[in-house]
């Protein structure tokens, strides 16, 4: 065996918080790359009885999952529309009533645009014990893997995260623009894509500099990974003509220019299953 090998094989002695028969943990499975969901997400992988898990999961996440698990697509699929919350909500409170232990796989980080809240609010309304385990979310990690810092003490001292729809598909209406236009120097904006155009005009009109650079960052950590740089102004011609692959997370901010020297994730990086 190998140094690194043997060095894995720690984890089989390491000591982790036990998977109660009745539990549900609600775990982020990271942007993408298997190799970045947390140890102990890993190691609930090896112990649940049943995984209930969203579409952006890997594939390579789910084998690793223990011989005797069963796994449940909840997400969406084929361009219908997600299973509804409420049954996925009953689904993980039935399991956990019946004595399993389950494993809500969700991608990313659980609790950012991931409704992990409302499934832990269902959860501990309904007397079940829950454990979060928090994952690295694609607006954090995702930017990382393009070279885009998502602070640098020299551009921002403070970031905004916003997702492109609210629960009804359409751009939040909740939303102050002119204060989300002007607080932070850095927007990364999650499920923005299909409304991009919409939201360009709203931050524009309410004051953003046309020049802003703003990078778009789809398939994040993934080999098929890419990326595509323009200004707040051009965005959304852009988006018009391009076919932009999902999922992807938009960057705002004088952060994407650190790509020009941090873009590390290129063609020789790609090659290895976990990352
Ligand atoms: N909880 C997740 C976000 C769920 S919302 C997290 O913390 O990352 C789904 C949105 O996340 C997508 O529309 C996209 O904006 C973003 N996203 C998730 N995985 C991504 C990836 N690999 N690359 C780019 N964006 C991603």
């Amino acid at each position: 065996m190998n140094g690194k090998k043997q060095h894995f094989a720690a984890l089989d002695s390491a000591d982790f918080p036990p998977f109660e028969p009745g539990e549900v943990w609600l775990v982020g499975a990271g942007p993408g790359a298997p190799g970045l969901m947390s140890l102990l997400g890993y190691f609930a992988l090896g112990e649940a009885d049943v995984i209930i898990h969203d579409a952006l999961v890997s594939e390579e996440l789910l084998n690793m999952a223990g011989p005797g698990a069963r796994i449940v697509f909840a997400g969406k699929r084929g361009g219908r529309p997600s299973a509804d919350q409420n049954d996925i909500t009953l689904h993980l409170i039935e399991e956990a009533k019946a004595e399993k232990r389950v494993l809500r796989l969700k991608g990313g980080d659980p609790f950012m645009f991931g409704r992990g809240g409302e499934e832990c609010l269902a959860l501990a309304k309904a007397g079940i014990k829950f454990r979060i385990v928090p994952g690295i979310t694609a607006g954090i990690g995702g930017l990382a893997y393009a070279g885009v810092p998502v602070t640098h003490r020299d551009t921002n001292h403070a970031v905004i995260f916003l997702t492109g729809h609210d629960e009804n598909g359409v751009v939040p209406q909740s939303v102050d623009w002119y204060a989300i236009a002007t607080a932070a120097p850095v927007i990364v904006m999650y499920m923005a894509v299909k409304h991009l155009a919409s939201i360009c005009q709203k931050l524009l009109a309410a004051g953003r500099a046309p020049g802003d650079r703003l990078a778009i960052v789809s398939n994040a950590t993934l080999p098929e990974q890419s990326v595509i740089e323009t200004t707040l102004a051009k965005a959304e011609a852009l988006v018009r003509e391009h076919d932009i692959a999902t999922p992807s997370v938009v960057v705002l901010g004088p952060v994407s220019q650190y790509r020009d020297v941090l873009d590390w994730y290129g063609p020789g990086m790609r090659g290895n299953s976990l990352g």
